[in-house]
Order: structure tokens, then C-alpha cells, then sequence
């Protein structure tokens, strides 16, 4: 039988609800209301606790994007975002949201140059670069350097790193989309100098040097290092990746801008998060006279960043340390006392909880191969879907039968956060 329900438009009149819906939009807290109503149709709530369930599961804001907890133990995580932004970054965002002096200059009420502070921030950051541009993503950036120095022309590069970079989308098709024709050089597993000398022709735009920034080829390989490149008489563009400024001690493999930069690149392209991590974008840093060709060709338009992502930028490069270096600079002691502590909380509650050693991952930003000593709260496996489901959500991982929560990647400001989502989950 079909219980009697309020109308929509009635349970939309609750003060609370009217509330939500000045905040997030009417239609989302109809849908809600509609979704809640259909259940107590069926019996499955009672019609005075409709506007309650409405509230318990309207979403934070008026986007399906949620804040989600990484305890996966992979700190730049491409399918959660990679980069957490910096506190300075969110509010630096916050404040830009609005009207904003992107284009314009306060002092004269005149035009300006687009997005100077972020430049200026970069410059100051890396000041062996002459010149800086700032694009969409780390893809944009290559895609730009090579329409703007080879359109028509050749890139020479190594049949090693010819990377899929992942989601399907490959260097060499991006190479060849902006516009190149490729010249591999080498063999899968070893390159020399000489190859790549031996490939330049009046035809060749740059040399291309990938950092393979997801993989590792180990046995008998051989890789022509940038300082190598730099004596060969066309320019070297390095993509590195990762978007590191400067070397990184526990990250002795991983190449940075600088000294890419130092050694003789005549142009490094990068993302903007990842090892960085700032908003996700694109860099692209080196000589002048091939940075300003690339910030004047017709596509940098295309691939022109939004004044939100410059903000993040700028206030990630000026302001204290975003959380992907924090993380990595978190020694595996205070790592090992806090899955403790976590631990012990969810075990008073009578939660089977216990801390174990891991080993986490850089992740989607590079260092491959890399194992960073972390821990973690070890959860019974059938957690994981009720903690997906929580709010905030959080996602972990599942290693032999058990549910590992790794607090690498998580703010240790969230610890109180992830103790009551463990909670919440084992008790329903
Ligand atoms: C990540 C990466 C890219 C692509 O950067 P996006 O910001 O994801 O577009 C290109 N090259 C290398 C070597 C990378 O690691």
C-alpha cells in the first residue's frame, strides 16, 4: 500500500531546506527531496524524518566534486587530483573568484600584463630560467613548445622515452599533433650521443629529452644526459614532468628544473602540481628566445590559464610548503606515531585497528619506483565501500585481506576527521 507523503513543494517550504537551496540551488535540493519522498513511499523513512534524511545528504557544495581523504598511500594520486592545494592556495583562489586585477593594473587604471604575479613568482623561484610561461597543464606546455620551434620540422628524440603519459594519451601523438614529424633515435632500452647526433639535419626543430616519470628500465640501458645534449647545435627541450624546482633529497632520481636548466636545457616543460604542488597547469621555463616565440604563437591562446589557476600558482610559489612536499618531507617516526595514535582512538571504540609499517608512493608525479617508509591503520577489507560512502569519503587501500589507511597523504589536521569517518563506517 502506498503511504500518504507531504507534496515536494511542501517539505521545500522547511525553513532548513529553503536554506540549502539559497546555497546550493533549488533543483539539487528538489532532486534530494523527490529521492527521500520515494522512499517513504516505500516505507523505508517515516514522512516527518524526509527533511532531516534531505539534510543528512545534500552534497558540501552545488559541484559533484568532493573533498575526499587520501589515505591510498600514493601522495600526487591522478585519480584524486594529484596535488592537494596549499591552505595559501585555496585562499588565494577564494579571494580571485571574484572581480580581480588579472588584466589590470590598480596604480594607473590601465590594462596589464595577464597574470604577472604568477610569472614573477616563477621567476623568483627559478632564477636560472631568462623567461617563463604559464599554460593549461604539463601536456599544453610540450604541445606549445613544439608548435611554437618544430611545426613542419623534426623532433628528434630517444625510442626510450616515448611515454604514454596515461588516460590512452601518448608524447609521440602529441609531438605529432602540434604539427612535427618525429626522428627516433636509439633502441628501446639504450641511446648515445652519437645517435642523436647523427639525426640532425637542417629539418630538426629541437631535441626532445622525456623523463620517464611512470616507469623504470633497469638492466642494460644507457641514457644521453641534457648536459651531453646541450653541445649539439639545435635546442634542447626537456620534459621533465614532475614540476620539481630544485633537487630533492629523498628523491635522487627524479630531475628538477634548475638543474635541468643549468645543465644546459634551452627550454624544461613541466606540470605545475605534481612534485610542485600547486593547481594543475603548465610550465614551460628557459631561454628567452625560445620561451618568447612560444608565448606569441597563435595557440598560447588556446592554452591560456584561467586567473584562478594563476592565483593558486603564485600563492603556492610564495607561500609556506603545499602539502605534496610536506608529505614528503614527513620523517617515517612522527608518520609511525600517528597511525599509532589513530589507531589506538578507533581500538578504545572496539574497532579491530592495528598500525603497520608501509611502504607509500610518489605516484602520478614521478619517482617511479620509489618506496617512501610511511604507516597505516589496518582495517578490516569490508570497510572500504562504507568509508568510499562516508562523508567526507575516504579511500584507502586493500592489501592481503585487509584495509590499509595510509596517513601519508593525509593533512595531519584530518587525523581527528579520518578517526570519526572509521568510526562511523564500522558502526552502521
Ligand atoms: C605528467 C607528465 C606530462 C603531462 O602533464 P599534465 O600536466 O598531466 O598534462 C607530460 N610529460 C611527463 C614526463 C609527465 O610526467
Amino acid at each position: 500500500m502506498r503511504r500518504r507523503v507531504p507534496a515536494t513543494t511542501e517539505v521545500l517550504g522547511d525553513p532548513r531546506l529553503q536554506a540549502a537551496a539559497a546555497r546550493l540551488g533549488r533543483s539539487i535540493v528538489k532532486d534530494a527531496v523527490r529521492g527521500a519522498l520515494d522512499r517513504a513511499r516505500t516505507g523505508e523513512l517515516l514522512a516527518d524524518q524526509v527533511p532531516q534524511a534531505v539534510l543528512a545528504e545534500l552534497p558540501a557544495t552545488a559541484a559533484s566534486l568532493q573533498r575526499v581523504l587520501n589515505a591510498t598511500g600514493v601522495v600526487v594520486h591522478t585519480n584524486l587530483g594529484r596535488a592537494p592545494l596549499s591552505a595559501a592556495a585555496v585562499a588565494a583562489v577564494q579571494e580571485a573568484a571574484g572581480a580581480t586585477n588579472v588584466e589590470f593594473d590598480l596604480a594607473t587604471g590601465q590594462r596589464a600584463r595577464r597574470g604577472d604575479g604568477a610569472r614573477n613568482a616563477l621567476a623568483a623561484a627559478v632564477p636560472e630560467a631568462e623567461d617563463v610561461h604559464v599554460v593549461n597543464n604539463g601536456a599544453a606546455a610540450l604541445a606549445l613548445a613544439t608548435a611554437a620551434l618544430a611545426a613542419g620540422r623534426e623532433v628528434v628524440v630517444a625510442r626510450g622515452e616515448m611515454v604514454e603519459i596515461g588516460d590512452g594519451f601518448r608524447i609521440p601523438e602529441l609531438l605529432e599533433s602540434a604539427g612535427a614529424r618525429l626522428r627516433e633515435v636509439g633502441t628501446t632500452n639504450r641511446v648515445h650521443l652519437a645517435d642523436y647526433a647523427a639525426a640532425l639535419s637542417p629539418a630538426t626543430g629541437f631535441v626532445l629529452k622525456v623523463h620517464p616519470s611512470n616507469f623504470v628500465v633497469r638492466g642494460f640501458t644507457a641514457t644521453t644526459t641534457v648536459a651531453e645534449l646541450a653541445d649539439l647545435a639545435v635546442p634542447i627541450v626537456y620534459d621533465i614532468g614532475s614540476g620539481l624546482l630544485r633537487p630533492h633529497p629523498r628523491l635522487p632520481e627524479e630531475p628538477d628544473i634548475a638543474s635541468a636548466l643549468r645543465a644546459g636545457a634551452d627550454l624544461v616543460t613541466t606540470s605545475g602540481d605534481k612534485l610542485l604542488g600547486g593547481p594543475q597547469c603548465g610550465l614551460l621555463l628557459g631561454r628567452a628566445a625560445v620561451v618568447g616565440p612560444a608565448r606569441r604563437h597563435p595557440l598560447a591562446r588556446a592554452l591560456r590559464t584561467d586567473k584562478l589557476t594563476l592565483a593558486a600558482l603564485e600563492a603556492t610559489l610564495r607561500g609556506p610548503l603545499p602539502p605534496v612536499a610536506a608529505a614528503l618531507a614527513t620523517d617515517p617516526a612522527t608518520l609511525a606515531q600517528r597511525a599509532e595514535r589513530i589507531t589506538a582512538e578507533l581500538a578504545a571504540g572496539g574497532v579491530d585497528a592495528e598500525p603497520v609499517p608501509t611502504a607509500a608512493a610518489v605516484g602520478g608525479g614521478g619517482a617511479p619506483g620509489v618506496q617512501l617508509s610511511s604507516a597505516a591503520v589496518s582495517l578490516p577489507s569490508a570497510l572500504a565501500t562504507r568509508l568510499r560512502a562516508g562523508m567526507p569519503p575516504v579511500v584507502g587501500r586493500v592489501e592481503r585481506g585487509r584495509l590499509l589507511l595510509d596517513v601519508i597523504a593525509i593533512d595531519p589536521g584530518d587525523d581527528d576527521t579520518l578517526v570519526d569517518a572509521v568510526r562511523a563506517a564500522a558502526k552502521d
